[in-house]
């Protein structure tokens, strides 16, 4: 990557995210005791932190993992060989954590959304319905898919289920959005979510979370785990705070999560929620300009399912590759590129964690620049529509 010279080169990819100075210099420290000392101390106090985050009276475990850690952990409590799982797929990741499942024995049925869209309820129902033995022992789909840049309503997919009253376990990947959008596990009916750090929790990567229902712990109790590792009950009910982690604590992640999310105590939820929303619709504005009369548009057709942490952008004939590489190269910003799609006519602005006015502008200044650098067949004006969506 090319770097700035003058100024801050911004990454606006979907994760991993900006890191904040304060949690930058937060976990610039020595080592510390992990036995005994401050560090239990404030270990034990993210627990009640990240449950307020999740919405949560339930339990929380920390792995030191990536979310792909934090997924396989929860399937490892609560999914046998042979058990059945239903996959929602709405773009790359519910069906990444679907592989793992069936890798580790499972029966994977999976559920594909309608194109451009996020999971349909409606057919959700119509398919639990079929499954009149209740031989599906678990659901899983994510909130946001960083992907396609969906987000889904993790709630009306709850009312799907319930209209069927079926039993299954209800398991959702809040990992691209924890932190960016409204997410209330209990209140919603969740049994399981994973997250990871690097996103909307804007700490570097390297832990990951389960938080746990009632219904899903008794699941675990009833049927064990195969995993030392992964299994919940020692972290939850540690005998010597050491096994909470199973070993050894990522202390410096520990200093640089617990900086953050005193960041976000001292912010609100709610205004990080309405400041994710504020900017996205931004992003959204800008993108809706740019498209008028021209191949760019949004890969999510309907607005309300577009998403708040990631905005997917769909090119067309315009070289998404090339338009990333001027960005990354003379504009000092870097894009996601697309995944599980062409790369060069897909592009991704990441606008989660640690990020403002300046910087989303910034970046749409950048990407305006750049297609008009490339002679791209685009409505320009795209600023000025974000600048007028925010004021
Ligand atoms: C980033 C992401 C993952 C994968 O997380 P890793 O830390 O890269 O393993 C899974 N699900 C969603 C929705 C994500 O955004």
């Amino acid at each position: 990557m090319a770097q700035a010279t003058t100024g801050r080169h911004f990454l606006a990819i979907p994760g991993p995210t900006v890191i904040p100075d304060r949690v930058l210099r937060a976990m610039n420290t020595p080592m510390v005791n992990i036995y005994e000392g401050p560090l239990i101390e404030m270990t034990k106090s993210l627990l009640p932190d990240l449950k307020m985050v999740a919405g949560t009276a339930g339990e929380a475990v920390i792995y030191i993992a990536n979310g792909h850690g934090a997924w396989e952990g929860a399937l490892a409590n609560v999914i046998a060989p042979g058990d059945e799982v239903l996959v929602l797929e709405s773009g790359r990741f519910a069906v990444g954590w679907g592989a793992q499942a069936a890798q580790m024995g499972a029966v994977v049925h999976t559920l594909d959304a309608p194109p451009r869209a996020g999971v349909d309820p409606a057919a959700v129902e119509a398919q639990l319905r079929e499954d009149t033995g209740h031989k599906i022992k678990a659901i899983l789909v994510v909130q946001v898919d960083t992907a396609t840049g969906v987000w889904n309503d993790i709630q009306a997919i709850r009312k799907a289920i319930d209209a069927v009253g079926h039993p299954a376990l209800y398991m959702v990947d809040c990992i691209a959005c924890l932190g960016c959008v409204p997410f209330e596990m209990d209140e919603w009916g969740v049994d399981v979510m994973v997250a990871a750090c690097q996103k909307g929790l804007m700490t570097p990567p390297g832990i990951g979370f389960n938080f746990i229902g009632e219904k899903a712990m008794a699941v675990r109790k009833a049927q064990g785990c195969r995993s030392a590792y992964w299994d919940w009950e020692p972290r939850v009910n540690p005998e010597m705070y050491y096994r909470i982690f199973c070993g050894t604590a990522p202390v410096q992640h520990i200093f640089g999560l617990r900086e953050a999310l005193d960041m976000m105590m001292e912010e609100g939820m709610e205004s990080i929620f309405a400041r994710h929303a504020r900017l996205a619709g931004a992003v959204r504005a800008a993108v809706a300009h740019w498209g008028q009369g021209g191949p760019i548009g949004f890969n999510i057709a309907e607005d309300a399912a577009r998403s708040d942490a990631v905005t997917t952008i769909t090119t067309g004939d315009i070289d998404a590759a090339a338009l990333r590489r001027i960005c990354e190269d003379e504009l000092c910003v870097t894009l996601g590129l697309g995944i599980g799609m062409d790369a060069n006519s897909v592009f991704r602005i990441g606008h989660m964690g640690h990020v403002n006015e300046p910087m989303i502008l910034g970046t749409l200044g950048a990407v305006e620049l750049a297609l008009s650098k490339m002679g791209a067949s685009f409505e320009r004006g795209g600023v000025e529509a974000a600048v007028a969506a925010l004021g």
